[in-house]
C-alpha cells in the first residue's frame, strides 16, 4: 500500500525526520490561509499522486505570491498530471501539497528496501539525488552505494558512516549528524511499519547548513496492514488501476500488463508459468490473474469479469488446475460472468483435475463458445494464434 508525500512527511516529521513547513490544500480557497502560516515567498506546490516523476511532469510548481500560488493549484485541479511514470491519459489531481521553498545546496537519494536475494533489509545512498534512482543505476552504478542491514543487529552507525565517507566531498561534521540521524531514523520507522519502501529523493542540504527531505515515499507491505490498523485508513483506492482495486475487492491477485492476453489462473506458479509458455508461443500476457488455490464461484465470475473489462484483450486464455479449487466451481463462474459480460474474443480452456468431467459437460452444454486444449503447449500455441 502505498502512502501520499504528504502522509509520509507526517510520519517522517513524527519520527524527527526533518521536512518542510507545509499544508495540505484541496481548493484554491485555502491557498492564502496556507501561505500565511508558512514562511515563504517562495513556495513550493506539488500535485499529491502516488506517480513518481512529478518535477518533470510540471506537479511541482515553485511560486513566488498568492496569485502564482492560487493559478498553479488551479492548473494542477483543473486537468490529470502526466509524468513519465503514469499513462499518456495522465492521472487526477485531487490534493496539492504547499511547502516553504528550500534553498538547495545539494541533493542526495535515500532509499530503504528489502533486497530479497540477499534476504536482508537494504539502505541505497547516492549523491546523485533528485533524479530518477533507475536512471543513474543503469548510467552511472558507481553513483550508488548500499548498506545490507543484519537484522539480529540493525542499523549499525558504522554503515552511515561508509555511505558518508564514500561522497566525493564529505559535508561538514555537523551535516554529516544530521545525516547519520536521518538514516538511524528511516531504518526505525521501516522496521516500526512493516515498509516494503521507504524513499527520500531528494534529501537536500540547504545554503544555511540545514537537512531536510523534500520529498517522501513509504509502501507499507499489504500482508503487515492486519497490524499496521492505523496506516490502513490511509489507503487512497482512487490512485490504484480501477481493475486492481477490483480485484483486490475480491481478494484477488491480479497485476496489468502490458500485452493482449488475458489469463485466467488458479495458483500464482501456474500463473507464472502460465505467462512463461504465452510469451513461448510468441504473444504477451495482459494480466496476471491467480484466482487462488479456493476461490469460490463468486471469485471466479469477478476475475473472468476484470479480464472480459479490459479493452485490451484480444483473446482469453483459462489454465486450471482443480485441486482444492473443483473444476465445476470454475465452469459455473465463467458462465456465470459470461452470462453478465458478453464475450467478444476467442476463449481458450485447459482444465485438468478435480472434477474436470463435470466442469467440461457443465461449459459444453452451455451456450459458451470456447476452443478446449489438451494441454498446456497447445493452449498457448492456440491463444496465441488468435491475435
Ligand atoms: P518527484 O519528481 O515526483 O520525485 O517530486 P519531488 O518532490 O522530488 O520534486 C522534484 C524536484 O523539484 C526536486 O528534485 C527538486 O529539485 C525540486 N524541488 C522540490 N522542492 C523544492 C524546493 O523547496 N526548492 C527548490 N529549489 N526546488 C525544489
Ligand atoms: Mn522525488
Amino acid at each position: 500500500m502505498k502512502l501520499h508525500e504528504f502522509q509520509s512527511k507526517k510520519i517522517f516529521k513524527e519520527m524527527g525526520i526533518p521536512v518542510p513547513a507545509g499544508q495540505l490544500v484541496l481548493s484554491t480557497d485555502e491557498v492564502e490561509k496556507a501561505l500565511n502560516t508558512i514562511s515563504g515567498p517562495p513556495w513550493v506546490v506539488k500535485a499529491q499522486v502516488h506517480a513518481g516523476g512529478r518535477g518533470k511532469g510540471g506537479g511541482v510548481r515553485i511560486v513566488r505570491d498568492l496569485e502564482e500560488a492560487v493559478s498553479a493549484v488551479e492548473a494542477l485541479l483543473k486537468a490529470p498530471l502526466v509524468t513519465p511514470q503514469t499513462t499518456a491519459e495522465g492521472v487526477p489531481v485531487r490534493r496539492v501539497l504547499i511547502e516553504e521553498g528550500m534553498n538547495i545546496e545539494r541533493e542526495f537519494y535515500l532509499g530503504m528496501t528489502v533486497d530479497r536475494s540477499a534476504a536482508m533489509p537494504t539502505v541505497i545512498f547516492s549523491q546523485a539525488g533528485g533524479m530518477e534512482i533507475e536512471e543513474v543505476a543503469a548510467r552511472t552504478p558507481q553513483l550508488i552505494q548500499k548498506e545490507y542491514v543484519n537484522p539480529a543487529t540493525g542499523w549499525m552507525p558504522y554503515q552511515a558512516r561508509n555511505l558518508l565517507f564514500s561522497l566525493d566531498s564529505v559535508p561538514s561534521p555537523e551535516i554529516m549528524r544530521g545525516l547519520t540521524s536521518v538514516m538511524r531514523k528511516m531504518y526505525g520507522l521501516f522496521l516500526k511499519l512493516d515498509c516494503s519502501l521507504v524513499e527520500i529523493n531528494p534529501l537536500v542540504i540547504t545554503k544555511e547548513g540545514k537537512v531536510s527531505a523534500l520529498d517522501a515515499k513509504i509502501t507499507i507491505d499489504d500482508n503487515a496492514l492486519f497490524r499496521q490498523k492505523e496506516l490502513a485508513s490511509l489507503d487512497d483506492p482512487e490512485e490504484k488501476d480501477p481493475l486492481e482495486r477490483m480485484a483486490g475487492e475480491y481478494n484477488l491477485n491480479y497485476i496489468r500488463l502490458d500485452g493482449n492476453i488475458g489469463a485466467m489462473v488458479n495458483g500464482a506458479g501456474l500463473a507464472m508459468a502460465t505467462m512463461d509458455v504465452i510469451k513461448l508461443a510468441g504473444a504477451e500476457p495482459a494480466n496476471f490473474l491467480d484466482v487462488g488455490g479456493g476461490a469460490t464461484e463468486e471469485m471466479i465470475t469477478k476475475g473472468f469479469e476484470i479480464i472480459l473489462h479490459d479493452r485490451r484483450v484480444k483473446a482469453i486464455l483459462i489454465n486450471i488446475f482443480g485441486g482444492i479449487l473443483r473444476c465445476d466451481v470454475l465452469a459455473r463462474g465463467v458462465i456465470e460472468a459470461a452470462r453478465k459480460n458478453e464475450v467478444t474474443v476467442p476463449l481458450i480452456v485447459r482444465l485438468e483435475g478435480t472434477n474436470v468431467e463435470s466442469g467440461r459437460k457443465i461449459l459444453n452444454e452451455s451456450d459458451l463458445e470456447f476452443l478446449v486444449a489438451g494441454d498446456l503447449s497447445e493452449a498457448a500455441e492456440l491463444v496465441a494464434k488468435q491475435v
